[in-house]
């Protein structure tokens, strides 16, 4: 009667475990295959022992329906340690599915031998026992396997995680007790409850991630990854807008600060393109950071012009310098190779960054710039040092330096124009070339900030660098025709205006169908400045459609507010000869016009 209450505590409680893992959402692994298998085989024996107690009571040991059973019940154990041994087979090797089909046929044929071979039932103390030739041969199998197991174990034992040794272990002490208490009390059978005990052991064992969590976790994900696209997208588009309306007050101020006007209105337009240039670098500054966010900015690399790099931050510092009575000291390497390959774009803005909060945060005193530079295996370290005798920083504030939106002493640097962004984007741009950068401070004295990034030395340089030095009172290009395409009716103007100055024909059109329409009649065209986003047809559309005709050959120049980093290499890319952004820089336009006209 212990025996078969033993079967039925076993089999309510793999019951439970079985309906408990089975109404769980599965990884499809061959850990989860075989602990299916041997639950269901562990259960099927519970119910065949239950079975069998009452067949032997009430039939009788002799009845057919009782040596049936238990023979079954012999191809259960088997089966249980069969299934056992894969699984040690499947933790060992460590694949993800086990292949065992050879190892299944051979095994039916086991049970299959088992079953037509004798088998005889005696009853002692209310317990039925098999003995005989199939019994024998049943024990023999399993104990081939039990040693197949220990022989994995010990061949493999370094492949297995801990563990997962625990059943296994648990099995072999277990089959030992089993055996031991069965031979001092034949009326206690425990085979069952220690395989009860070994499944369970199994199921605690088995790797079985939450899959409903990680599914509603995929969703969270694919959501948050939306969302920040839909951002991203909205700040691009957010920039276009912006760019187009700045555009006109950037141009406009422009072309008026050139003419004869009075002298209290020509500060103003000064400070009204001052404002236009703060509003254009917050503008930039929010759309790299979420491009960053988004892990969407690329580094660009190309071979460049150190020396004109420098210059070009040397001048643009000195401007922003203007009034303010800072001694403005350059150290440069002499001995820095002509040309390097990076992100040059990137390497300025950096430095550029840097340089402005130098400017922004010294009031008296000196900025030092300096680049070092070591050389070795083809690669040039620049060492790019900025060093001021500013406000300097608070020690407990370095740690914070780098985070987005942080600005300090807010009270003393309320007149300072600044969003928090600038040494955010920065660090993260020296990270993504693979730099670093180290601050120094003392507060009430002065900072210095260092970057060190690798850059390639080009030896044999490929593309010619532009080194030229525009002076715009130069160029005249009289007698030279500027097509210029954009559906904005404000933009249009804006070039105008600004071609005005070097004397060029304008004509305008505001579609890329019209420029195909006015090219098929005209032909003494020099250059086309095309907008890209317009309805219907775009301009890179526009200028595919252009140079499918074999004979076209005007230069044209892609003139947009779609002023993302990288776009200028992606508009090359698209055939364009050139690329200017909106709002136009003067210098770049002066730039691209020398560079177009038939005088140059
Ligand atoms: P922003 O200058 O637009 O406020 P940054 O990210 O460039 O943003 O700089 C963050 C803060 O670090 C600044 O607000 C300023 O308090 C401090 N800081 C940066 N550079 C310097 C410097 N050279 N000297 C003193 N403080 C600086």
């Amino acid at each position: 009667m212990i025996g078969v209450s033993f079967s039925i505590s076993c089999c309510i409680f793999l019951t439970i475990i079985a309906t408990q893992y089975f109404l769980k959402e599965r990884l499809k692994n061959s850990d989860n295959q075989i602990f299916s298998t041997l639950i269901i085989i562990n259960l099927i024996g519970t119910v065949l022992d239950i079975i069998g107690f009452f067949s032997f009571s009430i039939l009788g040991v002799d009845s057919s329906i009782s040596i049936f059973i238990s023979k079954i019940y012999l191809s259960y154990f088997l089966t249980y340690v069969f299934c056992l041994t894969i699984y040690v087979y499947s933790i060992s090797s460590q694949k993800k599915s086990v292949k065992v089909s050879w190892m299944i046929a051979l095994f039916i044929l086991l049970n299959i031998i088992i079953f037509l071979l004798p088998i005889h039932i005696v009853m002692q103390e209310n317990v039925g026992f098999s003995y005989g030739l199939s019994v024998n041969v049943a024990y023999t199998i399993g104990f081939i396997l039990l040693f197949l197991m220990i022989f994995l174990l010990i061949k493999y034992r370094k492949n297995i995680k801990p563990k997962k040794l625990i059943p296994i272990f648990a099995f072999i002490f277990l089959m030992i007790i089993t055996a031991v208490v069965q031979k001092i009390n034949p009326a206690v059978t425990l085979l069952l409850l220690s395989n009860s005990i070994v499944t369970t052991l199994v199921y605690f064992t088995i790797e079985n991630p939450d899959l409903k969590m990680i599914q509603e976790l995929n969703i969270a994900k694919e959501q948050a990854e939306k969302a920040n696209h839909a951002k991203t997208d909205f700040l691009s588009s957010m920039s276009h807008e912006i760019r187009t309306p700045l555009n006109a007050i950037v141009g406009f101020s422009q072309a008026l600060s050139e003419e004869d006007i009075p002298e209290n209105a020509k500060e103003e337009v000064k400070d009204i393109l001052m404002a236009s240039e703060n509003l254009l670098e917050l503008v930039n500054g929010i759309l790299d950071i979420s491009k960053i966010e988004a892990n969407k900015l690329e580094i660009i690399n190309t071979e460049y012009s150190i020396q004109k790099l420098l210059d070009d931050l040397v001048t643009l510092t000195r401007a922003r310098l203007g009034e303010k009575p800072l001694d403005f000291r350059v150290n440069f390497d002499s001995s820095l190779p002509k040309v390097l390959y990076g992100d040059h774009t990137r390497l300025k803005q950096v430095i550029l960054n840097l340089l402005t909060n130098s400017v922004k945060y010294t009031k008296k005193g000196y900025i030092l710039f300096s680049v070092a530079s070591i050389q070795k295996d083809g690669i040039c370290r620049l060492i790019i040092s900025v060093e001021d005798s500013g406000i300097g920083i608070k020690p407990e504030k370095i740690d914070k330096l780098f985070t987005k939106f942080e600005r300090f002493d807010i009270e003393k640097n309320i007149t300072i124009e600044g969003t928090g962004l600038g040494l955010a984007i920065t660090k993260k741009l020296v990270g993504l070339m693979h730099g670093k950068i180290i601050v120094q401070s003392v507060y009430g004295k002065g900072s210095r900030f260092t970057v060190a990034i690798d850059q390639k030395i080009v030896e044999n340089q490929t593309t010619v660098i532009e080194t030229e030095n525009i002076k715009p009172e130069t160029i005249d290009i009289t007698g030279m025709r500027i097509l210029v395409v954009d559906d904005n009716k404000v933009n249009l103007k804006v070039a105008e205006r600004l071609l005005k100055n070097y004397h060029a024909e304008v004509i305008s059109v505001m579609s890329g169908a019209e420029c195909i329409e006015l090219l098929e009649k005209e032909n003494s065209i020099d250059l086309i400045l095309m907008d890209d986003m317009m309805p219907k047809m775009s301009g890179v559309e526009t200028l595919k459609r252009l140079k499918e005709n074999k004979e076209f050959h005007i230069p044209v120049v892609a003139l947009t507010a779609n002023a993302i980093s990288g776009m200028r290499e992606k508009y090359l890319e698209d055939g364009f000869q050139d690329y200017l952004s909106k709002p136009i820089e003067r210098k770049e336009l002066d730039r691209v016009i020398q560079k177009y006209s038939k005088k140059s």
